[in-house]
């Protein structure tokens, strides 16, 4: 997610709108500053997870938001970072470099598919934050024929009316649009969640992954997961995803060497009940068909009449339902959670989990009125 690390020959893409951020590169560390510009503790190596267990039967493995060399903050070829994941049991990864679509073939037992994080990195923008305005939006299901994208002057400085051009791009072309760190430079809020669901953006990033994306929220800001249950309080249909939005791979030692941050895959990703076809794969996430972890696996995700069922395999499980604004209805000790919603709770259910290393599974809300 790191904008610019370095400049880009032919990206000239990058340069969108009215005000754009130099890029931050040229000056040595520009991920550690900026880590620290915002707080955070550049010890934190962000290293990669261990899964609590296997790949369980009926679900892919997928990864939504990752950058290849394509990008102009990460040098690893796009051959070499779809094996870097293949490497790791994934079923499908999406590459999503900075304004231009990239693609690979296919490995043996892995599908890359076509995205693009549109890339809107501006001075100011309104309301103002004190950041820059880094306005990330990813599509997913783009053509690769596209090849790379870039913005017109502005017209409207509006944080929704940016993040709605470059939904709304994403939309033209047949994509599927997810709304990025919501948190990172205090880029969205409920305002824009709400704004873009309802111009067709369904899917959130309640948890990226990279070490700076300030998911907990904090100083005025909510968590991204409490942002995501204030939507759902308002009626948007909004489905939480876990991503890692790595840029550095077999690189990352040589990244930390250097002493910057490196930005590592393997700690967020969403599990899709899907056949291994891109058609598949939409459909299940349009019907939201899939929970995000960050490495606690789920087995078991069922939904009849009022009785939710959901089985996790990790050690010493917790469960919780979470219900409209974001308020905690029912808690249970695992491995597995039955639960009957009462005939009085109205709204919305979703079930999230945790284990006893932390890791943690999202399942999708249901919708009951
Ligand atoms: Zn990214
Ligand atoms: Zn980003």
């Amino acid at each position: 997610m790191s904008f610019a690390r370095r400049a880009v020959p032919g990206l000239v893409a990058l340069a969108v709108g009215v005000g754009l951020v130099a890029c931050d590169a040229r000056s040595g560390q520009p991920s550690d500053r900026r880590a620290l510009a915002l707080g955070l503790d550049p010890s934190d190596r962000g290293e990669p997870v261990t899964a609590s267990a296997g790949k369980p039967s009926g679900f892919l493995m997928g990864q939504l938001h990752m950058h290849s060399g394509r990008s102009g903050d990460s040098e690893t070829p796009p051959e070499v970072a779809a094996r870097w994941y293949a490497d790791r049991g994934f079923d499908f990864v999406f590459f999503t470099d900075h304004n231009v679509v990239t693609d690979t073939p296919d490995l043996p037992g892995m599908l890359t598919l076509p995205g693009m994080e549109l890339t809107q990195n501006l001075r100011t923008c309104t309301p103002p934050r004190g950041a820059p305005c880094l306005l990330h939006v990813t599509a997913l299901f783009v053509d690769p024929g596209l090849g790379a994208v870039s913005f017109a002057q502005a017209s409207s400085l509006d944080r929704g009316a940016l993040y709605g051009r470059a939904v709304d791009l994403a939309h033209g072309w047949g994509a599927l649009s997810m709304l990025n760190h919501p948190n990172f430079a205090d880029a969205a809020d409920l305002e824009v969640v709400l704004a873009l669901a309802e111009r067709g953006t369904f899917l959130l990033e309640v948890e990226n992954r990279a070490v700076d994306s300030r998911n907990e929220g904090g100083a005025g800001r909510p968590s991204t997961e409490q942002l995501w249950d204030d939507a759902l309080t308002r009626g948007a249909r909004v489905f939480a995803v876990a991503t890692d939005d790595a840029h550095h791979y077999d690189d990352a030692a040589a990244v930390r060497a250097r002493g910057e941050i490196a930005y590592v895959g393997h700690r967020g990703w969403v599990m899709v009940r899907a056949t291994r076809s891109p058609a598949s794969i939409r459909r299940a996430l349009e019907a939201g068909d899939f929970y995000a972890t960050t490495g606690l696996v789920l087995d078991r995700v069922e939904w009849r009449g009022r009785r939710l069922g959901v089985r996790a395999l990790g050690e010493q499980v917790t469960f919780e339902v979470v219900g409209t604004g974001g308020a905690v209805l029912h808690r249970a000790a695992g491995p597995q959670l039955e639960w009957d919603v009462p005939e009085e709770v109205r709204g919305y259910v979703r079930v999230r989990a945790r284990d006893a290393a932390g890791r943690r599974a999202l399942c999708q809300p249901v919708f009951l009125d």
